[in-house]
Parts: C-alpha cells; structure tokens; sequence
C-alpha cells in the first residue's frame, strides 16, 4: 500500500504532530508510536461444504496506561495488520478524549462476510474467541462491533468466552444483543454523539442546523446520522446518500427514514426512486451544511479536498480525510470534526455496557442518552477550546488533548 494511504502510517503522522507540539522526550514519543502487544494469527475453518479455508486475524492492544484496551473487531476483505493497528491507535485516543477509563484495541479477520453462511460466520467468530481468550477480559481487553460484525457475533464470541473460562462474564465484550446484556442506545449511538458534536458546532460556528446534510456510507453508522440529525437539531435537509451500489442526490429532500426501509429492504440505495444518480466522488463534493463520511479511510485528499464544500464534515467513519486534505480543509474554513471525537459515541456506550454488565445491572434508554450528550457536548468543547488556544485545526487540537491525558497516565505509572 502507498505510504501516504496507509492508515497506520497516517496516525503516526497525526500523533507525531501532536508530540511535537506537547514536547514529549524521544521515549515517551516511541512509545506512544507503536502499539504495546499484537497478536497476529491464523484460523483454520470447516466450510459448510467439507472443504477447509484459512483466515488471517489480528488484535492489537495499542495502550492501556489509562484503563483495559477496548475496541471493535472488522471483518473486511481488505483488512490488513496496518489498517488494525491504525484504528487501535486512533481507539487509544478516542477513548482518551471523551475521558472514559479505557486504553485502545481493535481487532479483526481478512474475510469477506458477504460470502460466508451463518454457520460459518458463527465457527470463525468462535475459532477468533478460542485464539484470543486469554488476553481478553473486562479487565484486559474488551472486543465489540465494527465494520460488518453485528451483535449476534458478539453474542457467539460471548458464549464462546464464558464456555472457556467456564462462568459468566457478560462485560468481556460489548454490542452484544440486549437480551444478553447490550445496553440501550448502543445501536446508534455512534452517529447519536456524532451529531451531538454537530448541534454544538452549529451553535458555535453560526451554521443553520436546519439546513441541508448529506452521508457517505449507508450502514450503521450512516443510516442513523440520516435519521438522527433532524432529530436532534429540530430540522435540516437530507440531499444525498451513498453506499457501495452508487450515490443518489435530490436538494428538495430525501426521506430519512424511507431510504433506510428502502436500503434495508433492497441493500443498495442507488436504486430509490425520485431522486438523481451520482458518483460517490461528486456526492462529497456537494454544497451542504454538514457532511457525514461513514464508510472507510482515505476518501477525502489532497485531490478532492480543494473542491469539499461542506461547511461541517462530521467524520463519523474512522481516518476518511488524510493529513494533507486536513490541512486544505482548514485552510478553506471547512470544519472538520474529526473521527475520533465524532465517532466517540459509539465507544462510550460501549463503555456504559461494560459498566452495566461489570455491576450486573441495567440503565434506562434516557440515562444512557443523557450520559452520552454530556460526554460528547464536554469532549467537543474541549476540543474547540484547545483548537482556539493553539490555533490549530480541530484534529490536532483533539490529538494534543487525548495524547497528553495517555501521556500523564504513562508517566504516573512510571513506565516512560
Ligand atoms: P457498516 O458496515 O454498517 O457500513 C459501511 C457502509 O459503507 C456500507 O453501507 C457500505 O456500502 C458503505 N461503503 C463502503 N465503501 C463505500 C464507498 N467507497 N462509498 C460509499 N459507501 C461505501 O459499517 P459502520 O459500522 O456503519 O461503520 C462505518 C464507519 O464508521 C467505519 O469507518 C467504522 O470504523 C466507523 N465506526 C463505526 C462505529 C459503529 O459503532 N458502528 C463506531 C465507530 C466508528
């Protein structure tokens, strides 16, 4: 993979700019550059029709001076030990700048979901617990959803952990469905705290939160942005969304929740009527309010950067802008709120489960939303106030609040 695109190398650039503004001694700055353990691993799996496949996994434990590392497992065709080690980081950061007692992990497999049974799906979910057990723990390292993993996995690599360690231990893994001890508001609450962010940039940058947004990627992640921001901000306009198939575009107004019952129906949203086509690449492009990248890495860059129009791009998918794009960004006024913080709520109920399920015990939805806001809402203004004091972009001013709070904790255990 070209250097400039490679995710891992890309967080190390980020961080090393926020270690040079921080002042952090060469060791401290080694240290936070890699990640403390990896593990890399091989996972042979009977196929339903007798034959056997191999599987690449990995889980890397980034950091965890300020608590037991947390982060999402992905099982994506195109996952590679870089692309984990890279989301491990920015979780150690993430984790740090929402300010919850964790350290940062991720996980995953090089497969492709869409081509594997239920019950095959279900044997490498088991065959990655049997590897990684020992390791794991609510207070060691705890696994939960990402990219095509889905709370029924979660829920067999729970039973596969407990049947090991022969007792209960619902909080070793989080996303679980909520009939085996998920929390409410998990489901969306990545893009819920994601546009959390956005309610307070608006306020603070004078954007109409009831003008028009538009969302690249149409999972998780995208699919209750599109549902939530009107919500939250009491208004605004959906123009466009894009998937896999193809991006579709209408500035009088797509229906939120029409084009999810239509992409949960079809799997594609290209195919909704009354509304344009366009490429992917103009659907970023668009004049709108607010953007919200929720697909993979790497989709804003020095090449389109210059042409993003967005007033707010609320980067709900982990590392789509790369740091040259950032810099281009800024200097043309866009503000970008940046993965880690805006994709922080995701981690925090997270959090919340693994707190619930610690103590044997369940919150109200309202709760966990209330809990949630006052995290996001803290950790934006965090952010923004440093951004102001430093001068610096947002993403930046995010890192120099998240490594310093990894950074204190490292040097009062006395590690560095
Ligand atoms: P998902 O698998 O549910 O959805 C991904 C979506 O992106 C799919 O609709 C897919 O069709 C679309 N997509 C892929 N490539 C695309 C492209 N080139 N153009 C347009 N669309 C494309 O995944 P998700 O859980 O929604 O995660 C999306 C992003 O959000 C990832 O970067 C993930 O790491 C990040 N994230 C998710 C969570 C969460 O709780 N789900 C938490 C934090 C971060």
């Amino acid at each position: 993979m070209d250097d400039k695109l490679n995710p891992f190398k890309i967080a190390q650039v980020q961080f090393d700019a926020a270690a040079e503004m921080l002042g952090l001694d060469s060791a401290l700055r080694e240290f936070l550059r890699w990640p403390m353990r990896e593990y890399k691993f091989t996972i042979p799996l009977k196929m339903d029709d007798g034959s056997t496949e191999v599987f690449h996994a990995y889980r890397v434990q980034y950091n965890d001076a300020r608590g037991p590392n947390k982060g999402g497992l992905r099982w994506h065709p195109d996952e590679t030990l870089d692309t984990v080690r890279a989301l491990a980081a920015w979780m150690t950061w993430k984790c740090a700048v929402v300010d919850i007692p964790l350290g940062g992990g991720k996980g995953g497999i090089t497969c492709d979901p869409k081509k594997l049974s239920e019950t095959e799906k279900e044997r490498l979910a088991r065959g990655w617990m049997r590897v990684m057990a020992r390791q794991l723990g609510e207070h060691r390292d705890v696994p939960a959803p990402d990219v095509y993993t889905t709370p029924q996995i979660m829920a067999w690599m729970m039973d596969e952990y407990e049947t090991i360690v022969g007792r209960s231990h619902p909080a070793v893994i989080t996303g679980k469905p909520l009939a085996l001890g998920g929390s409410q508001g998990r489901g969306d609450a990545t893009a819920r705290g994601g546009v959390y962010t956005v309610r307070e940039a608006c306020k603070l940058l004078d954007v109409n939160a009831k003008g028009t947004f538009a969302v690249q990627g149409f999972g998780n992640a995208g699919q209750f942005a599109a549902l939530l921001h009107p919500e939250i901000l009491g208004g605004g306009t959906l123009v466009a969304v894009s998937d896999t198939s193809g991006a579709i575009h209408n500035p009088n107004g797509i229906d939120p929740k029409a084009i999810v019952e239509h992409k949960l129906k079809k799997g594609a949203v290209a195919s909704f009527p009354g509304a344009k086509k366009i490429s992917n690449a103009e659907l970023l492009e668009l004049e709108v309010d607010v953007l919200y990248p929720s697909a993979l890495e790497n989709v804003i860059t020095d090449e389109n950067a210059g042409r993003i129009k967005a007033r707010i791009v609320c980067e709900l998918a982990n590392g789509p802008t790369t740091p040259e794009a950032d810099t281009l960004l800024h200097g043309n006024g866009v503000h970008v709120i940046p993965d880690f913080l805006a994709n922080a709520g995701g981690v925090t109920v997270s959090y919340f489960e693994q707190v619930q399920g610690t103590y044997n015990y369940y919150w109200s939805l309202e709760e966990v939303q209330r809990q949630l806001d006052a995290r996001m809402t803290k950790a934006y203004h965090d952010v923004h106030t440093m951004a102001k004091e430093k001068d610096v972009h947002m993403r930046l001013a995010a890192y120099l609040v998240a490594v310093n709070r990894v950074a204190e904790a490292v040097r009062l255990r006395g590690w560095v």
